[in-house]
């Protein structure tokens, strides 16, 4: 096994920090505290050619894999300017109808959103069925050669500046099924849709991104909407799912970094007896261990990220990536405020505004506890737990 990246994709690693030259943290934190998001980086990304990474070239795409689209992620959370965007954009809705939309789909849609003209959002999450996507309720109910979509959504990512959704609705009845899995279909929903209402929740996340709960009555979905075939939805969501834990691991090994450098460059300043504070192994030997638990949780990043492009089951792979990136860099935000002192809690050094996105890693997109039943049942072999 080679672990040198290639020249490109030390570039695509590397971009973020070129990124941040133009947009850094402090641009990403000014749109934040203003809830306004990252237009103009957006936009840059998608003219630089770095939102269609896993998207063939004649639809604007690099023609790459998740491999790069997770080095990417990797390199803008080192430079604390990662968006949780680009797993609703080039994960979960770009990607898919790269690998499973029909010619038509993918001309109109890919073309667009590689450039970054258009943005899109995921929704599975509804109030009365979270983690148990099998009770969502959300329905798709024919209408001659379409569908009337009656239903809610809870938690959206950027419901507000999206042009698209990747919807995932029930077209028959949990009850009418023989397979639970049964009986969801995936729809390219138009944000702009007669019928389609949103309201912001609020959330204790400094973060460019607002969450919305969006509501539907009577929305008319044409055939056309439809990604893949009705009802055998659920099948195809797993191509969005593992991209999703991969790159939510490379948001958070790159955050963490971004934490732990400006930790050392603080420690090696900070003199308040005789040595600077970085000196003590009591300063010393949390950010060590965070920054060992990075590295390897990056390692399995890369790991799994390879099986996918390799088209190997990479369910345990992303599943542990995803746990490990979210655990260290949860661990190595906090031994950065801590090293901080009471800077760690200022704005000015900005290191507490990124505990609550790191944090919310734990429970979302998927939650450590199903994270690690998953782990539990399908890599070790015991049994089923819910
Ligand atoms: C900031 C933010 C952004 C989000 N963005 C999106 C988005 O863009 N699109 C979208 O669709 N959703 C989104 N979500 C929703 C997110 O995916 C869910 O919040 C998450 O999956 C957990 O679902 P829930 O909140 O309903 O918790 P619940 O399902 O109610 O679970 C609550 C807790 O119970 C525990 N638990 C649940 N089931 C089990 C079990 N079987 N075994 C052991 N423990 C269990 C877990 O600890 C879990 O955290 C977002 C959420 C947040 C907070």
């Amino acid at each position: 096994m080679d672990f040198q990246l290639t020249e490109e994709q030390t570039m695509i690693y590397e971009y973020g920090a070129k990124l941040a030259q133009t947009y850094d943290r402090a641009y990403w934190l000014e749109q934040a505290k203003e809830g306004k998001y990252l237009d103009e980086m957006w936009l840059q990304m998608g003219q630089d050619g770095f939102l269609g990474l896993m998207v063939e070239e004649k639809y604007g795409g690099a023609g790459l894999g998740i491999f790069e689209l997770a080095l990417l992620m990797e390199g803008m959370g080192n430079a604390g300017i990662a968006t949780l965007m680009l797993l609703a954009g080039p994960a979960m809705f770009i990607t898919p109808i790269a690998k499973h939309g029909t010619p038509e789909q993918r001309a109109f849609y890919l073309p667009d959103a590689c450039a970054g003209k258009t943005r899109s959002a995921f929704m599975i999450t509804e109030p009365d069925a979270g983690t148990n996507s099998m009770r969502i309720k959300t329905f798709a109910k024919r209408d001659g050669d379409g569908f009337l979509l009656n239903g809610s959504k809870m938690f959206i990512t950027g419901a507000d500046i999206a042009d698209h959704a990747l919807l995932v609705a029930r077209t028959t009845t949990l009850d009418q099924v023989e397979r639970k899995t049964d009986g969801f279909t995936l729809f390219l929903l138009d944000m702009k849709s007669p019928g389609i209402q949103m309201t912001p929740i609020e959330i204790g996340i400094t973060a460019p991104e607002t969450q919305y709960m969006v509501y539907f009555d009577n929305v008319k979905l044409g055939a056309e909407h439809v990604l893949g075939e009705v009802d055998k939805g659920f099948q195809l969501l797993f191509d969005s799912l593992n991209p999703e834990r991969i790159l939510i691991a490379g948001m958070n090994t790159g955050f963490g970094r971004y934490a732990l450098d400006k930790a050392v460059s603080y420690a090696n300043e900070r003199k308040i007896f005789e040595a600077p504070i970085g000196a003590y192994q009591g300063v010393q030997h949390p950010l060590a261990i965070a920054k060992t638990e990075i590295e390897l949780a990056s390692l399995m990043m890369r790991k799994a990220a390879w099986m996918f492009d390799q088209g190997i089951n990479c369910g345990g792979e992303s599943n542990m990536a995803k746990y490990a990136a979210a655990e260290a860099a949860i661990k190595a935000v906090d031994a950065a405020i801590q090293t901080h002192g009471g800077n760690g809690f200022t704005k000015e050094y900005g290191i507490f505004d990124l505990y609550p996105l790191v944090r919310l890693s734990r429970t979302a997109p998927i939650n450590r506890e199903i994270v690690l039943s998953f782990i539990s049942e399908h890599v070790m072999g015991l049994p089923r737990s819910y």
